[in-house]
């Protein structure tokens, strides 16, 4: 049986883009490209730590959304193509209310990496408090929190496909 192809993170990009990624990648210059762009691994080591980044940048930009219960590092989750962290919205009985109860995992793997790509997570996962699918509205969001978002999250694919084949960290 074959084995399975691995995710294609850059699925989706313009067929240039993505063929300038894989001369680099083949030229071995990814690695020096992303740490000349981001040179710095971030400062947020625990989950305390990632739930005050959290609630800083909530209440920066999203005051009003819902209240956002529990912020971890979750070292089960994965990052496929389509889903960059997880948002879960467990919905519990409490006495006759319907209460929305928000968590916010974000991959153990964003320990290990930049700021900025901490940052572009963050906002997607807090984005996703308000609205849940990867429409317009969500990443207008995303934007108005960080507006180098699609940079960043571009960046951020190129790092996994790299990281896919070098299985390394860069920023340990
Ligand atoms: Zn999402």
């Amino acid at each position: 049986m074959r084995p399975k192809p691995p995710p294609n993170y850059l699925a989706g990009y313009p067929p240039e883009l993505i063929a300038q990624i894989n001369q680099l990648i083949e030229q071995n210059l990814i690695a020096d490209w992303l740490l000349q762009k981001y040179p710095h691994r971030h400062a947020v080591r625990s989950d305390k730590a990632l739930y005050d980044y959290v609630m800083e940048l909530k209440c920066s930009y999203l005051r009003n959304a819902g209240q956002i219960n529990r912020v971890a590092f979750d070292n089960t989750l994965h990052l496929t193509r389509n889903a960059l962290g997880m948002h879960t919205s467990k919905f519990q009985v409490q006495g006759a209310k319907l209460k929305a109860k928000r968590e916010v995992h974000v991959a153990t793997m964003f320990k290990d990496m930049p700021p900025e790509f901490l940052r572009m997570i963050v906002v997607h996962e807090l984005s996703h408090v308000k609205v849940s699918d990867h429409n317009k509205a969500f990443y207008k969001l995303c934007c108005n929190m960080e507006p180098n978002y699609h940079q960043f999250e571009f960046d951020l694919r190129v790092y996994l496909t790299w990281l896919e084949s070098a299985g390394e960290s860069l920023w340990l």
